[in-house]
């Protein structure tokens, strides 16, 4: 019966109706009276304050003033009329003016009370002065018992506003709704929570989230809802990681054998580091517990974390078991292939490759060896998904980048044995650490966090228009120095609006400045062909090309040590994260390397925070965090599909401490009470199933 009234359409709101319905749904996505709840006001306008004319200083903010009207005239003609009347509130006088509605003006100001004005006051011809000012009687109380101290602003749009519907008339409705709905809104956290940490109700959060009595209980009624936002998540993911813990048992890894001792002792051609040691402990600890792990690998570009994978992938072989590593693309795959043999060279392993384009002819003899056994390592791209390629004892699977395949792929891979195979998902896109509790809350995580000895960081440099002669004469000296320089630019097609340097345009100025047959010059972008793609690449690779143009088709995993400088065109123009991705494509080799930062001369205050953040670290983790700060957490890679983002109040940047908080909390409960049986945590759990009921409980991957 309550849960109905909430779920009513909105269309039954006193004050909405189908033709209002509709634009609320179409504009705001509010389809019941629920979704008007949770339509928070983007701010609030204090009003509880009364300021005096003569303390104005600055322009900018809304205030009020409490005082009479002395004296008003009516000016101009048309549409230049306009009511222009002096206020003075004992302190001081500011001129209000209007421009419509004057006759309703008129006749509230002829009323010769005392009001209380509201607006904005701005200086014009070094006097004060407010334009269409809210006219408030002192006496003036909101319909739901509180004064409106402060009053709700909630954001609309053009075509709502046309309707009708613009904040103030959502605010009423706003009002209408909690009217009548708040005798049926429930408490969903524990009373022992709300007691413990001093949150307020659900209902007063909710009332005092719109209409707060004071700015105290507008911060704490924002606190709850983000905590209930951040706990409710962190219970959901913890809950699907509980069951599939206990409901999933894995392969055992129990020892670690002759392949892994003689290939650590003999052929690992670097000493690991300590941040590799640690990582390969914690998954030999998962894979040797019984149960099927889960694992995320975090690492910076460059921190290592193909050896990584392939030591455990040694560890299951030692253990009888096959694995496999796949990557996004063909190009990648191959990378894997090469360097993994080369690494495994004397050492009786059998590696298998396996992509789109393989021959049948050897696709057949693979599915043999596969099937009997004989591979143990089967790198390849998203060809390993499919239907005949079939294990015999598939142990370990290693995904290489992760956000390029889908959750479905994924549970593609699992579905390859009876019991499932162990997961590894590595990526080389730093997520800060609130994102990726929450992102990937229901998964375990590995960092990297050291690179290996003896890497010279990157300088980079932000250079301008001005600077491009100087820029090409340094790209000239490393190419005659025997380096590779990649270009990269954002677009493919010159875009008038946009004034792009476009990738064509670029190649005509590179083929001017670095003529053939003494430059050899190779372009890359998304629209061409797989094939074509990795034709060109692979003669950089080769180092048949000096010069590689790009769009950001080459932003991911690949190899090529002997480039040095990456020249990123319209750097402006390009995400925090992407910029330190392309720049991880340098750096790989012994040699000094650069990243060249090109931009136009003026840049937005956020380019130049980004531009400056890529200058001053290389750190890919304090990227990530500057980014998350800038540019909030929907725009980083990997993360737009996931469902778990979309907060309402909640920021995953700002708010860190409540999301460790809210896991940590749940994490207890759960350890305590894992079905939430007890109770006490009767409320958490029907709204937990309600949480369940909306994003689907899916798969046990991530
Ligand atoms: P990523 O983590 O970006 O995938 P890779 O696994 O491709 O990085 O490693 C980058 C380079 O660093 C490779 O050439 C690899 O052989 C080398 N490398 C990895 N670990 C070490 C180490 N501990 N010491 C020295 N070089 C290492
Ligand atoms: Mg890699």
């Amino acid at each position: 019966m309550q849960a109905n009234l909430l779920e009513t359409p909105i269309e039954y709101l006193k004050g909405v109706g189908p033709k209002k319905a509709e634009i609320f749904k179409k504009e705001f996505q509010i389809f019941t009276f629920q979704d008007l709840l949770h339509y928070y006001p983007y701010r609030h306008v204090d009003k509880s304050q009364i300021h005096t004319i003569r303390s104005l200083e600055a322009e900018g903010a809304f205030m009020q003033f409490k005082g009479r009207v002395t004296s008003y005239e009516i000016l101009g003609e048309r549409h230049t009329k306009r009511l222009v009347a002096q206020f003075n509130d004992g302190t001081g006088t500011i001129e209000l003016v209007w421009f419509n509605s004057l006759k309703w003006v008129e006749n509230e100001l002829t009323q010769k009370r005392e009001f209380i004005v509201f607006g904005k006051p701005t200086l014009f011809n070094r006097r004060w002065n407010m334009a269409h000012p809210e006219i408030i009687d002192p006496e003036k109380q909101s319909n739901i018992g509180v004064p409106m101290a402060f009053q709700p602003l909630y954001s609309s749009s053009e075509k709502a506003k046309k309707s009708g519907l613009d904040s103030r008339a959502i605010s009423k409705l706003v009002i209408t709704l909690l009217n009548q709905i708040q005798i049926v809104i429930t408490e969903r956290l524990s009373e022992d929570i709300i007691q413990n940490y001093k949150l307020l109700s659900l209902k007063e959060a909710l009332l005092n989230v719109h209409y707060p009595a004071s700015q105290e209980l507008l911060s704490k009624a924002m606190l709850r809802l983000k905590f209930d936002e951040l706990f409710f998540v962190q219970l959901r993911l913890l809950t699907q990681k509980l069951v599939h813990t206990q409901k999933t048992s894995g392969h055992l890894f129990s020892v670690v054998g002759d392949t892994f001792n003689a290939y650590y002792k003999n052929y690992l051609p670097f000493e690991l580091t300590d941040a590799q040691k640690r990582v390969i402990k914690e998954i030999r600890a998962d894979v040797g517990s019984g149960k099927q792990m889960n694992r995320l690998l975090q690492g910076d570009v460059g921190s290592g974390k193909t050896i990584t994978a392939l030591l455990l992938m040694l560890i299951a072989k030692d253990n009888g078991y096959q694995s496999c590593i796949m990557a996004p693309t063909e190009i990648l795959a191959t990378q894997h292939f090469e360097s993994i043999t080369k690494l495994l060279k004397d050492m009786p392993v059998k590696v298998g490759f396996l992509t789109g384009s393989s021959k049948t002819k050897a696709r057949n003899v693979l599915h043999e060896e596969l099937q009997n056994g004989e591979i143990d390592i089967l790198i390849g791209t998203h060809a390993l998904l499919e239907d005949n390629v079939i294990f015999k004892n598939l142990g370990l699977v290693v995904i290489d980048e992760q956000h390029r395949f889908g959750v479905e792929q994924r549970a593609k891979m699992w579905k390859k044995n009876d019991i499932p195979p162990h997961i590894l998902v590595m990526t080389a896109t730093p997520i800060p650490r609130t994102l990726a509790m929450t992102l990937y809350g229901d998964l375990d995580v590995s960092i990297i966090d050291e690179l290996p000895k003896g890497r010279k960081p990157i300088v980079t440099k932000h250079l301008y228009e001005k600077n491009r002669l100087g820029m090409f004469g340094f790209l000239q000296k490393e190419i005659a120095a025997g380096r590779q320089v990649f270009v990269v630019y954002p677009l493919i097609k010159e875009s008038e609006k946009m004034d792009l340097f476009d990738l064509m345009a670029g190649y005509d100025l590179m083929a001017d400045c670095f003529p053939i047959p003494q430059y050899q010059i190779g372009i890359v972008h998304g629209k061409m062909k797989a094939d074509e793609k990795d034709f060109v690449m692979n003669r950089f690779v080769k180092k048949e090309i000096q010069i590689l143009l790009s769009t950001t088709v080459i932003e991911v995993g690949i190899d090529v040590p002997n480039a040095s400088v990456m020249v990123i065109e319209n750097a402006e123009r390009f995400g925090l994260s992407q910029l330190h991705q392309l720049r991880g494509r340098v750096g790989r080799g012994a040699d000094q390397s650069y990243c060249l930062l090109m931009t136009k001369h003026e840049l937005s205050i956020e380019s130049k925070q980004r531009l400056k953040a890529m200058t001053e670290t290389n750190d890919g983790f304090e990227i990530a965090n500057i980014d998350l700060r800038l540019r909030g957490p929907g725009d980083l890679q990997g993360t737009r599909q996931s469902g778990v983002l979309d907060f309402k109040l909640a920021d995953l940047a700002k708010d860190e401490k409540l999301v460790v908080f809210t896991r940590n909390l749940a994490k207890e409960i759960l350890e305590e009470d894992p079905d939430l049986q007890h109770p006490k945590n009767q409320s958490m759990r029907q709204y937990l199933g309600e949480v369940m009921r909306r994003y689907g409980f899916f798969g046990n991957i991530s």
